[in-house]
């Protein structure tokens, strides 16, 4: 609809020139905040659909359902899909490996135009994207804007990405040959994505897989299958040959367990929790019988970051970094802060300035764009709610600690403060609205307890002193570290993504070296003359 189209865009031109990230809205603008209210409108009135299974580009139902609810309110069915067994591993990995055949011999031009042409349609269709996400999983308007404005940003950084790989400079010439270096595609990948950021996670893994040439078989989570079966519509609106992404929503356990052990599956792109990918790994690793090749994996898993408050930090910076970093999105991102480890110096004023900080946050309904939202289902909320009656015996409730008044699943913002290093809620990632606070003896001490867990995926430091960030830059052990900002809001291409230890595979998202992930590399001496 032309009226709820997406910002004008200040680029002067698309796909040309430096590479930049797309805008977000300003919902300070009323005009923008009516359309986007009139978008929430528009998609309340689609709501509770059934989507098919996509095999070969054919549609599949199955006698098994997932019903995807809307956690802020769920007697509010958000859609209803098939859910793909073990009878559809074989026929999703025909089609994937027929479709192959073809899309590994289109040209690098063709795939990234596709990816172009998806970018070009979805930027039309921001808003509508946004409001499927604010029912699906319950993110306020502002973060389904960066869900979505990352998308978008992968279509494009893929799209130049996969054309700039093509052009790979010629490896060292031998007298008398012609030598070349080309990134071939791998085959059939396995798709694999989480919820928590249901569609540019599930997105840039389908699009750097197809941009390379590969086919997928793609399961989204079974808390976000609607977001992905509508970017589904848009790869098909756009041209995707039938057979090239196959949409396969399923359970973990069985559908995603198959297609990871399938002797044909090529390699497996996940993101997820740690139990999952280490599952994954050890399924991958091993050989099934007809399986020719080592399985790749791509595995990008969980977080425990930490912000570093130093002793001569700017307070009233770091007390706003470490509130936005905790609770966005109700903390349910893998670089959400969920330990801020403190200087003893500035302990008890930054506690007292970040328990009036976070009792501004105001809960609610993610449709009317509250502050903080519903985490994303039942079972998670329970889990989390045994975090904090831990915490209760381990530290002291700040703010917070019980859940709030809604139908929906919906958690008060809770700070727990002396927590010990070591510790259950100081170790684990509680993937939800809780943050601890830990008290350290000094920027060592600090630096000591951030990079003592197994994980190793983000962490920021706010400090004045640019000696302690030199420090930190060399010292804590992150895939991503931020000095004086925030821990969460990585931006493609300016903050390649992923993390260290049990973080995952050390893979980058948005960063130069992502596709190589996706190809292998052929090299060809050829005699001349
Ligand atoms: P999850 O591990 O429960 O599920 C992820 C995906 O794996 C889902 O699609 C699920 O259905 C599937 N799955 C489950 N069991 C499987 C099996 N045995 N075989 C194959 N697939 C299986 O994670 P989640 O709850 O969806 O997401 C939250 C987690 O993701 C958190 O731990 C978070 O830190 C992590 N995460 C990491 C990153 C990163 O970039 N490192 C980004 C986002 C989320």
């Amino acid at each position: 609809m032309a009226t709820l189209e997406a910002p004008v865009r200040p680029r002067v031109s698309l796909h040309s020139g430096p590479f930049v990230t797309e805008p977000f809205f300003d919902f300070r603008n009323e005009d923008n905040a009516r359309k986007m209210r009139a978008t929430i409108a528009k998609v309340r009135g689609q709501l509770g659909r059934e989507y098919d299974l996509i095999i070969g580009g054919k549609r599949v139902k199955t006698a098994e359902k997932i019903k995807s609810l809307n956690p802020a309110k769920p007697s509010e069915i958000v859609g209803i899909h098939q859910k793909a067994g073990k009878e559809q591993v074989e026929p999703a990995m025909k089609a994937a490996l027929a479709a192959f055949e073809s899309w590994r011999s289109t040209t690098v031009e063709e795939r990234a135009s596709l990816l172009f042409r998806v970018g070009d349609l979805l930027r039309q269709r921001k808003m509508e994207f946004m409001a499927w996400m604010v029912f699906e999983v319950s993110k306020n308007w502002a973060e389904a804007d960066a869900d979505v404005s990352e998308t978008l940003d992968f279509c494009e950084f893929y799209a130049r990405e996969a054309l700039r790989l093509a052009k790979t400079q010629l490896p060292i010439q031998l007298p008398g040959e012609r030598d070349t270096l080309t990134y071939i595609p791998l085959g059939v990948g396995a798709v694999i994505p989480p919820w928590n950021f249901p569609c540019a996670i599930m997105a840039g893994m389908t699009l750097a897989s197809i941009v390379s040439g590969n086919t997928v078989i793609l399961k989204p989570s079974s808390d976000s299958p609607t977001i992905a079966a509508k970017f589904i519509e848009l790869l098909e609106e756009a041209g995707m040959p039938e057979g090239v992404v196959n949409f396969c929503p399923g359970a973990g356990a069985s559908f995603g367990d198959a297609i990871v052990a399938h002797p044909k599956t090529r390699y497996i792109a996940f993101t997820g929790s740690r139990e999952v990918g280490l599952r994954i790994n050890q399924v991958a690793a091993n050989q099934a019988p007809g399986q020719i090749w080592i399985k790749r994996t791509i595995l990008e898993m969980g977080g425990k970051d930490a912000i570093v408050v130093d002793a001569d930090a700017d307070v009233d910076s770091a007390v706003e970094g470490v509130a936005q970093a905790a609770f966005g999105f109700q903390g349910q991102k893998c670089s959400a802060c969920s330990r801020a480890i403190v200087d003893e110096r500035i302990y008890d004023k930054f506690l007292e300035q970040l328990k009036a900080r976070v009792e501004k946050i105001q809960i609610g309904d993610p449709t009317e764009n509250a502050n903080l939202a519903a985490v994303i289902n039942e079972s998670s909320m329970k889990t989390i709610l045994q975090y904090i009656e831990q915490g209760k015996k381990d530290g002291r409730i700040l703010t917070g600690g019980e859940r709030a008044p809604g139908e929906g699943y919906f958690i008060q913002p809770t700070v727990i403060a002396d927590i010990p290093p070591k510790s259950k809620l100081e170790q684990e990632e509680i993937f939800g609205p809780v943050l601890v606070v830990i008290k350290a003896r000094g920027f060592d001490h600090a630096l000591e307890i951030a990079n003592d867990t197994e994980f190793g995926l983000t962490g920021a430091v706010y400090t004045s002193s640019r000696d302690k960030a030199e420090r930190a830059i060399r010292d804590f052990h992150v895939g991503n570290l931020y000095i004086n900002r925030k821990c969460t809001g990585a931006m493609v291409g300016a903050h390649p993504f992923g993390g260290f230890n049990m973080s995952g595979t050390d893979s980058k998202s948005g960063g130069p070296d992502y596709l190589y992930l996706f190809t292998q590399a052929k090299a060809v001496g050829e005699k001349i003359g």
